[in-house]
């Protein structure tokens, strides 16, 4: 064992627009953290960047080991990623000897949305599930999934792609080349386009604001129709994709994080209502519904959870 200061773990969130950061205990506190504008220019611009970030933030006494939480599909095994449409220089990038040998410190990767669900798990809302899905909502949809207590990545890393379920088989084409996908209608951009639908023909108090899913559901709570028809949307979109997820795992657990879920109570209780129509009673019963506790934090305190699970194996 060396001193407490050497069993610190450095976590790296990699996101489209900002690096973030956080150095924390065994115990998840953070006890350093870092937000600086992304260098993706190119892939040793990028690796500078993380080389310093983990400098920086490990300080001289240094740490343990260091996790990454990437934008993109990790292929577990290998560390290869692949489809990281925001960060394009990660393309074909092997996280694994090559920058563990650069910084000198043991490095583990996983996509983001995996990350933030250990993040969720081991001091968030997921706290006691051994089975469960966060799904992350933002412009975006992605989720991570934990069976039996890890994440479960799939063949390929592509698992937990919630996302990308059909929920209007006829509908707007999607970025993965399918159509109606459920980021479609419940990402970011999918709640402004149906707003302005709704805006239309009618009177709404959401006239003249920005049309953002916090200001739509505060528009719904307040009893406005053609934001609640907005919201209605986005939860039974949700519910079809959720509960396709429950019927086929039987999970404990879903726990709503991500930009979209600070909508607060209001989205989740129309969400797990429109699951419940979806779902055999017990598969609903035994399933808690809960929003994201950690907000900000979850994508680095996960990025640590990471390197500290990868340590471990
Ligand atoms: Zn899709």
């Amino acid at each position: 064992m060396g001193a407490p200061s050497t069993l610190r773990f450095v976590g790296l969130d990699i996101g489209g627009s900002f690096l973030k950061g956080a150095c924390v205990n065994p115990a998840g506190k953070v006890e350093a953290r870092l937000h600086e504008k992304i260098e993706k220019d190119s892939l040793e611009a990028l690796l500078q960047q993380l080389e310093r970030a983990v400098r920086s933030l490990a300080g001289p006494s240094g740490a343990r080991a260091v996790g990454l939480g990437i934008p993109g599909i990790v292929e577990q095994g290998t560390a290869l990623v692949h489809g990281a449409p925001n960060v394009p220089v990660l393309n074909g990038c092997v996280f694994g000897a090559d920058f563990a040998k650069r910084i000198g410190m043991p490095t583990f990767a996983e996509n983001d949305a995996n990350a933030a669900a250990l993040a969720e798990a081991w001091l968030g809302a997921g706290r006691g599930s051994e089975r469960q899905i966060f799904v992350s909502l933002g412009t975006g949809i992605g989720a991570g999934i934990i069976l039996d207590g890890r994440i479960w990545s799939g063949t390929s890393g592509y698992a937990g792609e919630i996302g990308h379920i059909q929920v209007e088989p006829d509908g707007l084409l999607c970025g993965c080349g399918s159509h109606g996908c459920l980021e479609t209608v419940a990402g970011i951009p999918g709640w402004v386009r149906r707003a302005e639908l709704a805006l239309a023909n009618r009177e709404s108090t959401l006239r003249g604001q920005p049309l953002e899913p916090k200001t739509i559901v505060d528009a719904a709570q307040a009893g406005d129709a053609a934001a609640l028809e907005v919201v209605a949307g986005s939860a039974r979109a949700l519910g079809i994709g959720i509960g396709a997820t429950l019927n086929l795992l039987n999970l404990d657990r879903v726990v709503l994080g991500g930009g979209v879920a600070a909508a607060g109570d209001f989205l989740l209780t129309r969400v797990a209502e429109e699951v419940r129509k979806r779902t055999f009673p017990q598969v609903f019963t035994d399933c808690a519904f809960k929003l994201a506790e950690l907000s900000g934090d979850a994508g680095v305190v996960g990025a640590a959870r990471v390197a500290i699970i990868g340590l471990s194996r």
